[in-house]
């Protein structure tokens, strides 16, 4: 039996984040143990405070992942049942879950197949009497329009609630992620650009009453100690331990953000011919302030290679890549019931089976990156061109 070595080029790599601050983390970890306030303690009002300042918002209310950031933060601004809930159908099912554990009907709107991002035609026209929010998903760290998301929610009354899970504190047009909508919610999961020793999500919002309402959702509901107001009460709290962690981690954020878009511009050069083969990137028109999260090129009708054969090339390669995501919201099969169908959101539909996420993280050399456009490159001309091939390389 033979042992596969381990990939040359993983999709993500932690441990150079970790390494360098080990140290510290153990530090606050040790920190916390001696203090002993491991719920609600100090470390998680600081994180709470540092975070939503971050974002250009008044109040963090740390919770347990970003799911119930945007489950608690939909009902702390008031969303319940009867109430429709506008959200792309190509986004991960934790935005539909959020909508659907708010009590709110779900109405899924397509994508624009270029940017990946919800197609805001499309939200306009779905909207109803009933409708009172939309929720924009930030898809792989570029943030949706904010005037024309804007102006829609002025012209129907519309509150905006982001998911923000995958773009801490990108920008785009001025405004920061978190900061548009009446609330935002973002996820610590490790992997994302900011990232806690496992689960942990935040709502910030710049309201009062919602991050109060918040704060008691997360708290069994309970206005002060064993007095219980919100019926929709749970316990959600993002621990002390790693809003500790995230403290330490915080002040990196913006140099780990930049060092992905440097990464992601290198990778934008070297595919650039690639085009002409059928493989594109998912565009950026966000400028600068496209964090990253994700680094998606899509694999189009007119390569030579499939999306599959490209992937599993590139896994022999020693190549790790992704697929974000491999089934739109409408036809997973847990949301059958809401009644979509194979059909019903083209672009989402037709990205999904186009959609590869290549290796992204901070730290990831220009040498990694050359590794994978070479990777891709020797698979597509393998098949189609040994002439072009020479001129593509390098
Ligand atoms: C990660 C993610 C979530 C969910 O966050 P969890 O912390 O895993 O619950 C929601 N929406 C999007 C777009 C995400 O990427």
């Amino acid at each position: 039996m033979t042992i596969p070595s381990p990939p040359t080029i993983p999709f993500v790599d932690l441990t150079w984040q970790h390494a360098p601050l080990q140290e510290a983390i153990q530090g606050v970890i040790k920190a916390v143990m001696t203090q002993g306030d491991f719920v609600l303690g100090q470390a998680l009002s600081d994180f709470e405070t540092r975070f939503a300042a971050a974002c250009g918002t008044r109040f963090g209310v740390g919770v347990g992942c970003g799911t119930d950031a945007i489950a608690l933060g939909l009902m702390a601004c008031g969303i319940a049942a009867g109430d429709e809930v506008i959200l792309p159908a190509n986004t991960f099912v934790a935005t539909l879950i959020g909508v659907l554990r708010a009590g709110a009907t779900p109405v899924l709107v397509d994508c624009d197949r270029a940017t990946a991002l919800i197609d805001l035609a499309a939200a306009e026209q779905a909207i109803t009497p009933r409708t009172r929010a939309i929720v924009p998903v930030h898809l792989y760290g570029q943030m949706v329009p904010p005037q024309a998301l804007q102006d829609l929610a002025d012209r129907h009354r519309l509150i905006v609630f982001e998911d923000a899970a995958q773009a801490h504190l990108a920008q785009r047009d001025g405004y920061t992620a978190g900061s548009l909508g009446l609330g935002a919610a973002f996820s610590f999961y490790p992997s994302k650009n900011l990232g806690a020793l496992g689960d942990g999500g935040m709502l910030v919002t710049t309201d009062e009453r919602v991050a109060k309402v918040a704060r008691s959702l997360r708290n069994y509901g309970a206005a002060s100690k064993y007095y219980h107001t919100e019926p929709q009460g749970t316990n959600s709290r993002l621990d002390t331990l790693q809003a500790a962690v995230l403290n330490v981690k915080l002040p990196y954020l913006q140099g780990w953000n930049q060092a992905r878009h440097a990464i992601a511009q290198h990778y934008d050069r070297r595919l650039a011919p690639l085009a002409e083969c059928g493989i594109v990137t998912v565009r950026n028109d966000a400028g600068p302030g496209h964090i990253y999260h994700l680094y998606v090129v899509r694999v189009t009708e007119t390569c030579p290679l499939g999306r599959t054969e490209l992937q599993t090339q590139l896994t022999a390669a020693g190549v790790q890549t992704g697929i974000h995501y491999p089934i739109p919201c409408h036809l997973q099969p847990a949301f059958r019931s809401l009644g979509y169908g194979p059909g019903y959101f083209p672009a989402a539909e037709a990205l999904s089976q186009e959609i590869l996420s290549l290796p992204m993280y901070p730290g990831m050399t220009i040498e990694q990156v050359d590794y994978v456009v070479d990777a891709m490159v020797e698979a597509v001309f393998a098949v189609r061109s040994p002439v072009l091939l020479q001129e593509v390389r390098g």
